[in-house]
This record gives structure tokens, C-alpha cells and sequence, in this order.
């Protein structure tokens, strides 16, 4: 059994996906070729924002985002502890400092509450996660960033396609940045993302930040990264996008399925009303996670942990002088967490069988 089934996805979508990347080895235009606008506009009027830039990574659209809005040395940016090392990677990577408040337990995002207590005089910008597909209390974390004059960048690299009190996922924020991993929601064959924004100003700045800071051909007025999506990725994609609201649909079931089966057992992952998950990830707690994890292994059930060590403890953040105790909520997810096989072709068979294998686990 595969942990995400990226061949299953392949095999029904191959004739569009085929032709998709035939018809960019016809024209050639491999760079910033029409497929990269074509898939920007669907993007954008997709999620109701009015721009979509598409970019070479999630990780380099959270750095264009925080480039676009002038964050650097110095500067404070307010983000989760429990995330993806990227969240935290860029901010230090342009030599502002990542400052953690701690995460709601229910939902594993960052805590609105606790944010309001780290914002000092140096903060810029809160990045909210949207860890494995739900959103964060964005009016909550957009009322306080008002209060206090910041820019919110929501990591929205796992929940492209969730939907959060009716508006889109990537659309909550001055800035969405989103992913396109092979195995995140909507992902492509290689490495792409795309940052989304409604204000006119930032979009220019984005545009020419991904493309070497140039406004036209050869005249730089900026000093930007090479950050562009390929063309045969957004071929890929726009393949894909036809696919991806039955895909967001059967992500669902499969996740209602597994929440019936295991309910008993455990709690399954909680939607807030209101709130509907992009499903990149199903993921539970358990006591004992190693060893659960283990048991399934030996029963052929791949599993995965994201993300077993926090940010403020990785040995790079060792710096920053937080010890373990600081965030006690997202220190517990780290232990505890354990993510199932999901994608959308999972047959109910499979989920069945993970099941067993984990219903197992849990007795012994
Ligand atoms: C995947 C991911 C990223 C980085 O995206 P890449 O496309 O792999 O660079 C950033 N943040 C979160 C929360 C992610 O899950």
C-alpha cells in the first residue's frame, strides 16, 4: 500500500495529462510559457483572489511573500511551532526571526489567542499554518493583525482546496502561498507553488520578485530570486485542476470513512463548523506513537509523522533560547501525531485494512 498513490492518479488522468505535456514539448515555450498564465488565471478565479503568481515552490512562495512585503533583518514574523520546517526556514532565511505562539490542541494551528502576547514593536507579519488541510481561525487572526497594523501570509501549502467559513483557502490573507509537492492536494511532478494575493501593489512585486527582480526583459529594479514555475509543471497542473473537485470530494469520504471505522477507538481529526479540510493529511494521536507505528509497519501500513520535532527545538532554532516546555501544545502533537495513507483513490478495502492494522496496534 502506498502512503499517497500518486500512480492511481496517474492512470485515470493520463490522456489529458499526456497531452497536456505533449503539447508544451510542441511549442516549446518551456519557461514562463502560456500554460504558466493559463493556470495562474484558473488559480486565481478558482480561490476568488484577484492574482495568482505561480512560483518554482511553496517554500520560495512564502520567501516571495515576505520579499514582496519588505520583511527583513530585524523585523519579527509570529508563525506556529508545529509545521513544516519552511514556514520557520524562510522567515530566518532573510534574516528576520520567527516568533512561535502555541497551537490550539483540537485543531493543531496556531492559537489566535496566544499571538496577541508575542507581537512586540519589531513585528511585521503573522504567518498562520494550515496544517494538513484546515484552515486557522482567520478572523481572529486577521482582527488582531489589523489591530496591530501587520500583514498576515497564510501557509496554505496543505490546504489548497479547503474552504474556511465559505471563502477559499489562499484567498484569507494579504498574502496565500500554497504548494504544489507531488503529494500535497493539488501537486505537480516535481517541485511548484504559487502565492495569491487582491492587492495591486504586492501582485507587481511578486511577479517581478520570481523573476529576477526585472519589470521587463534585462532591467532589474529589484533584487529577486529565479523562482518560476516550469511550464511542463503548470501543464501538469491545469490537467489536474479538471480532476481536483471529485478529488476533494473522494479525500473526504475517505476521511469520513476512517473517522466511522475508528471513532470508537480514538478521536478522529475534528472539523470546525464552518471549516472544510483540503485533506492533505489524516492524521491522529496516540499514546505510545512509535511503537503503533511500528506494529502497522510491520503489517505492511506505511504511515508518516508530521511533524515529530517542533521548530523552537530544532537544533538550527537552538539560538532562539527556547527550551523544551515552551510550547507545550505543539511539543504534545509532536509526540503523539501519527498521519494515515490518504489520497483520493483509496479504496474503502485499503481503509479497511489500515484500520484493522491500527485497531491492532492500539490493543497490543
Ligand atoms: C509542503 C510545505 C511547505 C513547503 O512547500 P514546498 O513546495 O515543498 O517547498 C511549506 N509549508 C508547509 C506547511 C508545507 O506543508
Amino acid at each position: 500500500m502506498d502512503f499517497v498513490d500518486l500512480k492511481a492518479q496517474y492512470h485515470l488522468l493520463k490522456h489529458r495529462i499526456d497531452a497536456r505535456i505533449q503539447a508544451v514539448l510542441d511549442h516549446g515555450r518551456f519557461i514562463l510559457g502560456p500554460e504558466v498564465a493559463e493556470l495562474e488565471e484558473k488559480l486565481a478565479a478558482r480561490i476568488g483572489a484577484k492574482y495568482a503568481i505561480a512560483c518554482a515552490s511553496g517554500t520560495d512562495a512564502l520567501l516571495l511573500a515576505m520579499m514582496a512585503l519588505g520583511i527583513g533583518p530585524g523585523d519579527e514574523v509570529v508563525t506556529s511551532p508545529f509545521t513544516f520546517f519552511a514556514t520557520g526556514e524562510m522567515i530566518s532565511l532573510l534574516g528576520a526571526v520567527p516568533v512561535f505562539a502555541d497551537i490550539d490542541p483540537v485543531t493543531w494551528n496556531i492559537e489566535p489567542s496566544a499571538i496577541e502576547a508575542v507581537i512586540t514593536p519589531r513585528t511585521r507579519a503573522i504567518m498562520p499554518v494550515s496544517l494538513y488541510g484546515q484552515c486557522p481561525d482567520m478572523d481572529a487572526v486577521n482582527a488582531i493583525a489589523e489591530r496591530h497594523r501587520l500583514a498576515v501570509i497564510e501557509d496554505a501549502a496543505q490546504s489548497f482546496g479547503g474552504l474556511y467559513k465559505g471563502r477559499h483557502s489562499g484567498s484569507l490573507s494579504t498574502i496565500g502561498c500554497t504548494s504544489f509537492f507531488p503529494s500535497k492536494p493539488l501537486g505537480c511532478y516535481g517541485d511548484g507553488g504559487a502565492c495569491f494575493t487582491s492587492d495591486d501593489t504586492l501582485a507587481t512585486a511578486l511577479r517581478q520578485l520570481h523573476n529576477h527582480g526585472q519589470d521587463r526583459r534585462y532591467h532589474h529594479t529589484r533584487i529577486g530570486i529565479n523562482g518560476r514555475l516550469d511550464t511542463l509543471q503548470a501543464a501538469i497542473l491545469l490537467a489536474k485542476l479538471e480532476a481536483f473537485d471529485d478529488e476533494l470530494i473522494a479525500r473526504s469520504e475517505a476521511a469520513d470513512r476512517y473517522s466511522t471505522l475508528l471513532q470508537d477507538v480514538l478521536q478522529p481529526p475534528r472539523l470546525l463548523p464552518g471549516y472544510t479540510s483540503a485533506w492533505a493529511q489524516y492524521t491522529i494521536e496516540v499514546d505510545h506513537r512509535d511503537a503503533v507505528q511500528d506494529s502497522m509497519q510491520k503489517a505492511g501500513i506505511p504511515t508518516a509523522v508530521h511533524y515529530p520535532v517542533p521548530l523552537h527545538l530544532q537544533p538550527v532554532y537552538a539560538s532562539l533560547g527556547l527550551k523544551q516546555g515552551s510550547f507545550p501544545h505543539a511539543e504534545r502533537a509532536g509526540e503523539r501525531v501519527l498521519s494515515l495513507p490518504m489520497h483520493p483513490y483509496l479504496t474503502p478495502q485499503a481503509i479497511e485494512e489500515v484500520v484493522a492494522a491500527l485497531r491492532q496496534a492500539l490493543a497490543s
